[in-house]
């Protein structure tokens, strides 16, 4: 999907504006994409019908490129398919907290057990019990106990007189009692959807009132786990979703789907066998994975907080008049750190890896920007307003307030009163007609 929806992207960053004819034609392809990575067919046209509709009604913002413009509602839609906000888990309860797993046999519901148990106690401090709550197969019940002794986890222990719902009641009773704050209920699962078991399901929801029942889908399973998900949800009432196998070659189109068709939120991907692979299910990173594009949207995003226009704009007009001073140098400056450290930026544009030798040279422009604006700040605001002051005694001074050699304030004031020539040059012959620069 990925690779897919890169291509379309690059044809969109060619075009110099966007029109109904190019936006129509890079949303059949994003459309395809779509559909080509197993992406639900409703869900795709109400998708590609939502971008069309912003893309069109787009007021131009300047500080974007129009392939820029279309990238970001698509991302922007694609967070909002996967579910906006990341959804963490809701365990307040007055007693134990229980969790449910419910999904078909080989979805990952006894190996997401041990997950959960592992990241509840690690990273929330809570004292988890698992439970088993399968009597058909000896060997799940077999393969928990093992996993918690793997994890050093309890396990309840059930007799053989207990049905699923027993074993439910029971193990809450039995965590209340020896004070294990959340109970995670590993129920069976069949190959396919049968009556008996959702029964079964629907009898423990009842007897234990869980605070989250967790569907867990197999991601590679794609439409199958879209129809699965939602006769669970018709019958159980979700609340909400662990995707697992992700890293597998998974097209993620299960993952775009699944939510929207049951309306639950993914709480969680499995990316590994290993019971650390897990990971809290964050949707903007997702989609930013899916459009395969790094963090490029941190950065369209920064550009377009950080880049005020009217500021741009009346810095443009002091450049005009040859008014700008090192007041203005200094505020330019500043935005371009406010923006990040130059490597931190050059990481967040895609494509730039080949040239990350070249970083090394990077960190000395970022080291040398910060001894100008150190001389800078030596100056007095007179100095900065009116540079032609700046005689040798005030320089002397200037060297010493910000720890360099006077020659590399010489150095400062005879570049800025280059660039100064070069502006009224520039500026003063532009006709009043033409439109102004900005300064890049
Ligand atoms: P259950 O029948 O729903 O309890 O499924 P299991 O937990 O027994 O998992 C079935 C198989 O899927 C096992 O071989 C697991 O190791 C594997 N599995 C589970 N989650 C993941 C995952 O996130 N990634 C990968 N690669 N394998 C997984
Ligand atoms: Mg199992």
């Amino acid at each position: 999907l990925s690779d897919r929806l890169n291509g379309v992207f690059k044809k969109f960053r060619g075009q110099g504006r966007l029109d109904e004819e190019n936006i129509q034609a890079g949303l059949r392809e994003v459309r395809l994409a779509l559909l080509e990575a197993d992406v639900n067919y409703k869900v795709v046209k109400e998708f590609v019908d939502r971008v069309r509709e912003r893309a069109m009604g787009q007021d131009v913002l300047k500080s974007l490129t129009p392939g820029q413009q279309v990238v970001k509602i698509v991302h922007d839609e694609l967070v909002d398919l996967l579910g906006g906000e990341h959804q963490d888990l809701e365990l307040r309860a007055k007693g134990p907290a229980v969790i449910m797993m419910v999904g078909l046999q080989g979805s990952g519901k006894t190996t997401t057990t041990g997950k959960l148990a592992l990241h509840l106690r690690k990273d929330r401090k809570m004292n988890p019990l698992m439970v088993p709550a399968d009597v058909y197969r000896p060997a799940a019940i077999e393969q928990l106990m093992s996993l918690g002794r793997q994890l050093d986890v309890p396990v309840f222990q059930s007799t053989s007189q207990m049905n699923p719902v027993d074993i439910a009641r029971n193990a809450v009773a039995q965590a209340e009692a020896e004070g294990q704050d959340v109970v995670l209920l590993d129920t069976a699962g069949r190959l396919h959807i049968d009556e008996h078991l959702m029964e079964e399901l629907a009898n423990i929801k009842a007897a234990v009132n869980p605070n989250e029942i967790l569907f867990v889908a197999d991601a590679m399973t794609g439409q199958d786990a879209v129809n699965v998900a939602q006769s669970f949800n018709d019958l159980l009432d979700i609340s909400g979703i662990v995707l697992t196998k992700m890293d597998g070659d998974a097209r993620g189109g299960a993952a775009l789907s699944i939510k929207s068709v049951t309306d639950k939120p993914i709480k969680f991907v499995g990316l590994g066998e290993k019971l650390s692979e897990i990971e809290a299910f964050h949707p903007d990173r997702i989609a930013g994975r899916i459009l395969g594009m790094g963090d490029v949207m941190t950065l369209i995003e920064k550009a377009q907080t950080e880049i005020d226009e009217e500021e741009a704009e009346a810095i443009g007009k002091k450049m005009q008049r040859a008014e700008f001073d090192f007041e203005d140098f200094r505020t330019q400056m500043r935005r371009l750190k406010k923006l990040g450290s130059l490597e931190s930026l050059m990481k967040l544009i895609p494509g730039m890896g080949s040239i990350r030798e070249k970083l090394g040279d990077m960190n000395m422009h970022e080291k040398e920007l910060g001894r100008v604006e150190a001389m800078i700040n030596s100056m007095t605001v007179q100095e900065r307003k009116q540079p032609k002051i700046i005689n040798p005694s005030r320089r002397e001074r200037i060297a010493k307030g910000s720890g360099v050699d006077i020659q590399d304030v010489n150095q400062l004031i005879k570049n800025f009163d280059n660039m100064q020539k070069m502006m009224k040059k520039m500026m003063g012959g532009s006709s009043k007609g033409k439109k102004k620069r900005m300064p890049q």
